[in-house]
């Protein structure tokens, strides 16, 4: 693809995202208004989200530039390194080459600091006084609080209560970059304060928490809403992190067979992959693109293909994506970032157009294949991380078996830092497989609301 050669600078940041919305080979399903079931305008977002950010949401141009004022940001830490896995190759004996893209050198400890540096530039050059965002353990969180103290705007975090008091480290690093962070349900909102009068001893949820966040950016002039995955402007500026990758490559002389990354929302596995599609849509490579989720919540491998709520409420738009039921509830596994129960539209869509692959897989597996990550190459994978792992693994043991040399790539999406209560529990034996139970899928799917267009 010569002009995302062209787009790329001898600094190696990319000056341009690939908006996959240029090559679909089929049109989009428009998000629905949840009252009218018509599709939504731009007109629908403009209390949320500034106008910039929904333009992106809707363009089809291929390339969108990136501000220098963003790209000077990125230079904190971009390019993030492409590594060859040597050692994990030498200890799995296989004849794979096996490359990670590391998106844990972020300031944050992952890829969400690629589109929170975005959105907050947006958001200020849109006159914003403040962003307000909702955080499950508070990965998101803490890339906006940061992207936020960099561009000068402030910044209110909802944090589910059960985090909140479970996870204090996350917490601590938001506050540390200057934000403010409530324990969701709050009494900062109407929504939170109900549930505290029916509950007080209430937990929360990420479904409250964004209720809560949408809730106070809606109902103020100066303050928007800003989303960590899922949206079709969120896999966008997540691109940089594949058009690096194929830069990299392309240096090296290798081209990848297949691609891995893990899928919560979405965002770092499309951001990774979606620059290799030109040439597997126009046929000239056959690169395998592997989704990875977990067992516990395999929303592309068993969801149904439907519209659906993005939240548990019923407050936003209704998407068209794999979803598992806005109700569903995920057993409690250690990837928190991956309980999900919907995926973004766009790579939904390519799911169900046969041009990506899913697989589910559990997370004993999952934290076997991190403990050799780490042995081999020295970085404690975040758990959401290592399901990429698990299936590079799994991958390179099958060349291993049929003597075939492939290039495996897998992104590498976080560091597990604060993540090690997760791995005290899978050193002391403790973790468990959470099965995926189908009369609760069923049960949960019946949340499903009923549109024309489903
Ligand atoms: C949030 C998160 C994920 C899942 O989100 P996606 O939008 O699917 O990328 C994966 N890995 C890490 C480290 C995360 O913080």
């Amino acid at each position: 693809m010569k002009q995302i050669k062209t787009l790329m600078t001898e600094n190696d940041i990319p000056r341009a995202w690939y908006n996959i919305q240029a090559d679909l080979p089929v049109p989009l399903p428009p998000p629905l208004h949840p009252g009218t079931l018509k599709p939504i305008g731009p007109s629908d977002l403009a209390p949320l989200f500034p106008e910039a950010l929904i333009a992106q949401e809707v363009s089809r141009e291929r390339f969108i530039v990136i501000p220098e004022e963003v790209r000077d940001t990125y230079r904190l830490w971009r390019p993030t390194p492409l590594h060859r896995a040597r050692r994990l190759e030498q200890a799995l004996g296989t004849p794979a080459r096996i490359y990670y893209k590391n998106e844990s050198t972020s300031p944050s400890g992952s890829h969400k600091a690629n589109t929170a540096v975005a959105q907050a530039y947006y958001n200020k050059m849109a006159g914003v006084r403040r962003l307000v965002t909702e955080t499950g353990a508070g990965q998101w969180g803490s890339a906006l609080a940061l992207a936020c103290k960099l561009f000068g705007l402030e910044c209110a975090v909802f944090m589910v209560k059960v985090s909140f008091n479970q996870k204090p480290y996350r917490r601590l690093l938001m506050e540390t970059f200057g934000s403010t962070v409530h324990a969701s349900p709050s009494d900062q909102t109407a929504s939170g304060r109900a549930i505290l009068r029916s509950d007080p001893a209430c937990t929360g949820s990420l479904g409250i928490a964004i209720s809560e966040a949408v809730e106070m950016a809606a109902g103020s002039e100066d303050t928007k809403y800003s989303l960590g995955s899922v949206l079709n402007h969120v896999l966008l500026h997540q691109t940089v992190i594949g058009l690096e990758a194929r830069q990299q490559f392309e240096r090296l002389g290798e081209y990848p067979d297949i691609l891995i990354g893990c899928v919560g929302g979405g965002s770092n596995f499309s951001g990774f992959v979606f620059p290799f599609m030109p040439e597997r849509l126009n046929g000239s490579k056959q690169t395998r693109m592997i989704a990875v989720e977990p067992s516990a919540c395999p929303t592309l491998t068993r969801g149904t293909y439907s519209y659906d709520f993005g939240d548990s409420v019923g407050l936003t738009p209704l998407i068209k994506m794999y979803t598992l039921g806005n109700k569903f509830m995920p057993a409690p596994i250690h990837a928190g970032g991956l309980r999900y129960h919907g995926a973004a539209p766009l790579l939904c869509l390519l799911r169900h157009e046969g041009l990506i692959e899913a697989v589910a897989v559990a997370q004993t597996k999952v934290f076997e294949a991190a403990i050799l990550f780490a042995q081999s190459e020295g970085i404690i994978p975040a758990p959401e991380s290592a399901h990429a792992i698990r299936v590079a693994v799994d991958e390179a043991i099958r060349c291993r078996e049929t003597g075939e040399k492939k290039v495996i790539a897998f992104a590498l999406s976080g560091h597990g830092h604060f993540d090690l209560a997760a791995y005290e529990a899978h050193l002391a034996g403790r973790l468990e497989d959470q099965d995926f139970n189908d009369a609760e899928a069923e049960q949960a799917l019946i949340s499903l609301p009923k549109t024309d267009a489903a």
